[in-house]
């Protein structure tokens, strides 16, 4: 954790990453949700008369408005807080509506009203976006290969077929709220500056709805399991999104669905890894195999193929079997197989076998191979110098 206290006044400051609960690395879509999470904790109207979620709701937009900004967070790492004093860089804020005028058109308030609020309060009127779903698929290497399709049940909000999604209970009609004139944000006047809050008659939504629909409690959209399915292509790669557009929940009101993210994962295989395009795995050969060659027959991402291990293969060499890996997704190319060959030295012997075997060691004792004869020669001269 990291202090910086400014010695001026007297009073510590929390550290501003501490204060949003992100890490001194944070992206700004990171420092921005961490912000939007506080702010909607501490909003004022959910806290009404509560001094403590009023100054926890001021500490949060100061360190925001210094964290999203690149030359004041830069400042800010350098110096800490006394930096940004020194350059007249933040003064915090004064109140409340100080902060709702300059994060309302930060978070694109513009014509939007409410700005993050409107976003945040269940508003947004006619234009809010369904939320987005994430749900997660498991793939065999094989599948992972060839592509596949996959069907999953997904609970997921779609319009309320009892109110048709407005919310309101059948026969009976939503409102527009007067006390906005359905805007869903009202005026206030504030200084020299004319400053948009969120209404509070409707919370945004612009309308009041007296008597709601019992099958949604008014939000005019119920819970459905749909079965999905989706593709999943060629070549796909462990731990990626696929995003499915408008698959996730539907927003209230006809607004647009938001998406489904279908994060990838690999079962865990008996033989094969995957190491970028290529796929590699361990075959155990005799010792016979290694020193006179032999074909052998290997499974491959696709079924099954005939491996030549040429006479000679010393333990631990890796043999490539050409475009028989992974599909790439970005390129035409494919990857390869690589198998590793592994020469297994056997525990127990038949008694033929062993018999080879000693009459072998004979030979071998008379007719070195040239590596283990240069070996051989360099031990007896550096023995010969002890
Ligand atoms: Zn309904
Ligand atoms: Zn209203």
């Amino acid at each position: 954790m990291r202090v910086h206290s400014s010695r001026g006044n007297g009073m510590a400051s929390r550290d501003y990453y501490d204060v949003l609960g992100v890490s001194p690395d944070a992206d700004q879509s990171d420092i921005k949700k961490a912000y939007k999470k506080l702010a909607l904790k501490y909003h004022p109207d959910k806290n009404p008369g509560d001094k403590n979620a009023e100054s926890a709701f001021k500490e949060a937009a100061e360190a925001y408005d210094v964290l999203q900004d690149q030359e004041k967070r830069r400042i800010y790492d350098a110096h800490g807080h006394e930096g940004l004093s020194g350059a007249g860089g933040t003064a915090g804020f004064s109140d409340v509506e100080d902060i709702f005028r300059v994060f309302g058109d930060i978070f694109g308030g513009g014509g939007g009203g409410g700005g993050i609020f409107g976003d945040l309060f269940g508003g947004g009127g006619q234009t809010r976006r369904g939320e987005s779903l994430r749900a997660q698929v498991q793939v065999s290497l094989e599948e992972a290969a060839t592509g596949t399709t996959r069907t999953i049940s997904l609970r997921r909000k779609i319009c309320c077929d009892l109110c048709k999604g407005s919310g309101a209970s059948p026969g009976t009609q939503a409102m527009r709220c007067e006390t906005c004139g359905g805007a869903g944000h009202v005026l206030r006047s504030q200084g020299f500056f004319s400053v948009r809050t969120p209404c509070p008659a409707c919370q945004t939504r612009g309308e009041i709805i007296k008597d709601p629909c019992k099958k949604c409690s008014a939000t005019g959209l119920m819970h459905k399991v749909d079965e999905l399915e989706i593709e999943i292509p060629p070549g796909i790669e462990e731990g990626i999104t696929l995003r499915l557009s408008g698959r996730g929940n539907e927003g209230p009101r006809g607004a647009a669905a938001g998406d489904l993210q279908v994060v990838i994962r690999y079962e865990p295989h008996t033989f094969f890894t995957r190491a970028e395009d290529d796929v590699r795995f361990e075959l155990p050969i005799a010792y016979s195999q290694a020193v006179l060659g032999a074909e052998i027959e290997v499974p491959t991402l696709e079924g099954k193929a005939i491996l030549t291990i040429p006479h000679g293969t010393q333990s631990g060499k890796v043999l490539r079997m050409k475009g028989m890996g992974f599909p790439s997704l970005h390129s035409r190319r494919r990857g390869d197989q690589l198998v590793k060959a592994i020469i297994e030295v056997p525990r127990k012997l038949g008694v033929r076998e062993e018999e080879l075997l000693l009459e072998l060691a004979q030979i071998e004792e008379k007719a070195v191979g040239t590596r283990r004869r240069g070996f051989l020669d360099r031990l007896k001269e550096y023995l010969g110098r002890r």
